[in-house]
């Protein structure tokens, strides 16, 4: 979510980064040709004066134009008039010989004012406008060429110019402005954008926490609220609560499944078992059946067994397994099954012990559960510990909870199997931890945390591969006394 949240701003971002940027760039160009226009809109207004005023002056003087120097020039009293004009100005005559140049112009090099009047270099020309490069200081000038009549036979032409930095001072002043601007309406924007996609995302979110919530397996019967605005989240809502009417019929199928094989199965494996034990003790019977004999009730047991965890764990599922709770002292519990470890841990050369406290430990549950949920966790130490290892039992009590610890010495799990351990049918790999040979379903600890969690508490579990493990079981005492309605969840 935080990710479509983050890509959702930054494209934001970006889309309006590139409009600002074209934006931008297309101001900048439009301001620049409207700058070289408004350029030359001016020269024309200059050219057209000087020409007006050279026309003007000929026709009341009838000559403008002395040659009492070496070279032919203006008349004086003409050209002061032209001096006086702003930008760069040149008057030639016929042959392209300079005759007068305004006040700027004077300022600009030899070189500088050649390139300038080679525009009005030729014998006949045009009115025509463009831009010539000077050289520093001045850089790039725009022109205006006007070919002269009406003044005389010796006066040729009149170019003005005038820098065309002038034309690019307002559009640079604007796009120093938006570099300064743009990165703060980003900012801005992208904060906007990272606020309004949280918002519109915001619904996704508690359609996600609520699907979380129901989909802990526990919860299939929750439907999500359906948003009365029709919209897409509407929708989703829609198409969700139809997944979980169909995910909750499977799983109620599965369970009454499990639940009624399970039960249809005691009585067949009861029937088998007790005729296979009567076999056994029957007088007579050839040694090489018995061991064949021996084989099938060990297989019956561990069928009636499983058949008894499943129906445990289906009933559980279907919230039909209620907790007998009564208040008792869990020492007794703890001996009870200490002793029962302690002869299984003695066939296999297992030493056990266990440490109790000097004062009752009194603690409302089902002592049944609590029982048997104790002797799952002793039995897998006693069977995963290698002859010579110890298993150690401990009850301890604070304020808060009750605490039971279960430390032994054996094989361990290895760290990728942690997370698997207390879900149904599962076993490590024999292999790995060498269970091939010892029997079991892989359902004992499904429903040891069950029974854990249907008194409110938690299993934990740290173990080291051939170092060992520790099971720890907390139970909360605050939720022990009002105990919930035993609900597993579905692993
Ligand atoms: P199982 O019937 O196989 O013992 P469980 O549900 O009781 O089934 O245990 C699941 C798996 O967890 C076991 O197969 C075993 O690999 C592992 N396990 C449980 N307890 C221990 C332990 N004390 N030491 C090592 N491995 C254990």
């Amino acid at each position: 979510m935080t990710t479509i949240r983050r890509r959702l701003t930054l494209w934001y971002t970006v889309a309006l980064a590139v409009t600002v940027l074209a934006f931008g760039t297309a101001l900048y160009i439009e301001r620049r040709q409207s700058g070289i226009k408004e350029l030359d809109q001016r020269l024309s207004l200059e050219a057209d004066l000087a020409h007006r005023w050279l026309t003007e002056s000929y026709k009341v003087l009838g000559r403008i134009v002395t040659t009492s120097g070496s070279k032919p020039a203006l008349d004086p009293g003409i050209s002061a008039y032209l001096e006086s004009v702003r930008d760069y100005l040149v008057v030639t005559d016929t042959a392209g010989q300079v005759l007068a140049l305004s006040e700027v112009t004077r300022t600009l090099s030899a070189d500088a004012l050649e390139r300038l009047t080679a525009p009005l270099d030729t014998t006949s020309f045009e009115r025509h406008t463009g831009t010539l490069a000077l050289g520093p200081p001045g850089g790039a000038v725009r022109f205006l060429a006007v070919p002269v009549q009406g003044a005389g036979p010796t006066i040729g032409g009149i170019l003005v110019a005038t820098p065309t930095r002038q034309a690019a001072l307002g559009p640079a002043d604007l796009l120093r402005s938006m570099l300064l601007i743009a990165p703060v309406i980003l900012v801005g924007a992208g904060l906007v954008g990272y606020w309004l996609a949280g918002t519109s995302l915001r619904p996704v979110q508690g359609i996600m926490d609520e699907v979380e919530a129901i989909s802990d397996g526990r919860s299939l019967h929750r439907r999500l609220a359906v948003p009365l605005s029709g919209d897409e989240m509407a929708r989703l809502a829609v198409t969700v609560n139809g997944m979980l009417a169909r995910l909750e019929q499977s799983f109620g199928s599965l369970r009454r499944f499990t639940a009624d094989a399970s039960h249809e199965l005691k009585t067949p494996l009861m029937v088998l078992r007790a005729g296979v034990e009567r076999a056994l003790v029957h007088p007579g019977i050839p040694p090489e059946l018995l061991q064949s004999l021996d084989e099938s009730l060990a297989q019956i047991n561990q069928m009636t067994e499983m058949v008894e965890s499943l129906l445990t764990l289906a009933r559980a599922d279907e919230g039909r397994a209620p907790l007998a709770v009564q208040e008792c002292d869990l020492r007794a519990l703890v001996a009870d099954v200490a002793e029962t470890a302690g002869m299984l841990g003695e066939s296999v050369g297992v030493a056990e012990s266990h440490t109790l406290p000097d004062v009752p430990v009194r603690l409302a549950v089902d002592p049944h559960r609590i029982r048997e949920m104790l002797l799952n966790i002793v039995t897998n130490a006693i069977k995963y510990t290698p002859r010579g290892g110890t298993v150690a039992i401990s009850l301890e009590e604070d304020e808060a909870a009750v605490t039971f610890t279960v430390r032994d010495t054996g094989v361990g799990i290895a760290p990728g199997d942690l997370p698997h351990i207390f879900e149904r049918f599962w076993r490590a790999d024999p292999a790995r931890s060498r269970t091939g040979d010892r029997p079991g379903v892989g359902l004992g600890l499904a429903i040891t945390k069950w029974i854990v969690e249907a008194h409110g508490g938690a299993i934990t579990v740290q173990s080291r591969p051939g170092r060992g493990s520790v099971f720890t079981v907390r139970l909360p005492k605050a939720i022990a006394h009002s105990l919930p309605n035993a609900t597993p969840r579905v692993t």
